[in-house]
């Protein structure tokens, strides 16, 4: 099969979250099983270009119609750890993909729009007609629209979209501009309540309810998240346009590249290791230490890796810090926040614990680092608010490091409580907490920290149970294939 996906990320060329692993992962995994895959990109400048081989202009002068005119683009294409990817270069004023950053723009619903149009523009101009393109989250979620409403018109009768919903957080709400800049005139079609108008903002027009009402599959990133957006308030007002379009939804769990995350030939870290290596995870523990200058005392390494958001439990990682120093334990994050608030509380904390021994805050991005933490930790938490899938608990038992989680979407389905699951013990591989409240992360700390000071064996069974499970892209690559195969036209 021919699939071209379209994203916003992808790793570890542009990455801020799970979004650019999954669009990195699933393609390799595609590719491996015989078909032939693309991946278009904004050619943002803030791109890790040192990841790119052969960089060379693909396509000279592709004319982009973008309100009463046409913005002159060129595109790249270069290949990412062996993924063939094109980058999309808008030459105009604007300078959509040239701002350092990837999101957070007052203009990111006109700069996404204007790379969906370009993508289509693009696949018509160069004759590319696969049978499926899937696109991810709302900043692609203008391409089943635009695809059905006019490219499908003059020519592209062929392909077939798949959507993703990563997180119905952000779903792209903006007003009418976009449609007159994408070329979508008809402001009536548009503005119905089966299309693209907001459904509580009937002034506003929804990108992502497009995406769903348009596409031919939905998919989100895993089976109780899809279960939560039907049937509770995680939908973030979107629970209708589901519930209309309940027939043409799954839930599919995200999975692991396992080339990328993988402690037995992870070239980020210092000792490679495996199950019946598992001593050598201790080497990578000392490295850790050394290099944020812990103390080298008898404690677990506690850690959070991941975007410092709102949805990912502030309050809680702000408490498990305090709790796991005064409990034994060092602590080690690693993050950012785009949010001003945020990113200032964590800095507060960073001085405050600045000469603390046992504990470290790295406020900044480092996918190498990442590898090293999830290699020397001994526990990971993840107390998120809500979670459509959540990759790091997944590469943390990867690497023998035992998830502390939520018991909210992907969480819920990947980490099975040491004490309390209904699974049998060789398939527990965590620690599992419900309330989000302190009390909530403390029961499962209390526990997890008690097990590896008084039972240590116990503790080694558990890091052992997480690193056999399967959580690769192997299952979910079958799955998507099977949807693609359901909707491709034959
Ligand atoms: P989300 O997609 O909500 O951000 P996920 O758990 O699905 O969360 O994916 C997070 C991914 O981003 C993981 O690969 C994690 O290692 C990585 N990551 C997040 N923050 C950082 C950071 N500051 N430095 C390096 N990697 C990070």
């Amino acid at each position: 099969m021919y699939i071209i996906q379209i994203a916003s990320e992808c790793a570890p060329v542009a990455k801020v979250g799970g979004l650019g692993d999954v669009v990195f992962g699933l393609t390799r995994e595609l590719e491996i099983r015989g078909n032939s895959v693309e991946i278009i990109l904004p050619k943002y400048d803030c791109l890790r270009y040192d990841q790119i081989y052969d960089l060379q202009l693909a396509f000279k002068d592709l004319w982009v119609p973008w309100y009463h005119h046409a913005v002159h683009c060129s595109i790249y294409f270069g290949f990412v750890h062996g993924r063939k990817c094109f980058f999309i270069e808008p030459h105009s004023d604007q300078n959509f993909f040239h701002r350092r950053i990837f999101y957070g723009h007052h203009d990111d619903d006109q700069r996404f729009a204007f790379f969906c149009r370009a993508a289509l523009e693009f696949m018509l101009k160069s004759n590319k007609h696969p049978d499926v393109i899937h696109c991810h989250d709302w900043q692609t979620a203008l391409v089943p629209v635009l695809l059905y409403e006019i490219y499908q018109r003059i020519g592209m009768t062929h392909p077939r979209v798949c959507f993703t919903l990563h997180n119905l957080q952000h779903q792209g709400v903006t007003r009418e501009h976009i449609l007159r800049a994408t070329g979508l005139n008809n402001h009536a079609h548009f503005y119905h309540p089966d299309r693209l108008r907001d459904n509580f903002n009937h002034s506003a027009i929804n990108l992502m309810k497009g995406g769903i009402v348009y596409s031919n599959f939905v998919t989100t990133v895993s089976p109780k998240y899809a279960w939560e957006i039907m049937h509770t308030s995680q939908n973030y007002g979107l629970g209708h346009t589901l519930h209309v379009h309940r027939n043409k939804l799954g839930g599919v769990l995200n999975g692991v590249d396992y080339n990328v995350w993988n402690p037995e030939i992870d070239c980020h870290i210092p000792h490679q290791y495996g199950i019946a290596t598992l001593d050598k995870k201790f080497e990578n523990k000392k490295a850790l230490r050394n290099r944020f200058w812990l103390q080298d005392a008898f404690k677990p390494i506690v850690c959070y890796i991941g975007r410092l958001d709102h949805q990912k439990g502030v309050p809680l990682i702000t408490h498990a810090i305090h709790y796991c120093l005064s409990h034994g334990c060092q602590f080690l994050l690693l993050g950012t926040s785009p949010d001003g608030r945020i990113a200032h509380h964590f800095w507060g904390l960073k001085q405050h614990y600045n000469d603390n021994p046992d504990c470290h805050l790295e406020l900044s991005f480092n996918e190498e680092l990442s590898h090293l933490i999830y290699a020397g930790a001994d526990m990971i938490i993840v107390p998120s608010l809500f979670e459509p899938c959540g990759l790091t608990q997944m590469i943390g038992l990867k690497y023998g490091t035992v998830p502390i989680v939520r018991n909210t979407g992907g969480l819920a389905d990947t980490v099975f409580d040491a004490n309390f699951s209904d699974k049998p013990y060789y398939e527990r591989n965590g620690y599992v907490f419900n309330d989000f409240n302190a009390p909530g992360i403390e029961s499962a700390l209390h526990r997890a920290i008690g097990m590896w000071y008084s039972y240590p064996q116990h503790f080694r069974e558990l890091m052992i149970n997480g690193m056999r499970c399967d959580y690769s892209w192997n299952h979910p690559g079958q799955h998507y294939l099977n949807i693609y195969e359901l909707i491709r036209d034959k």
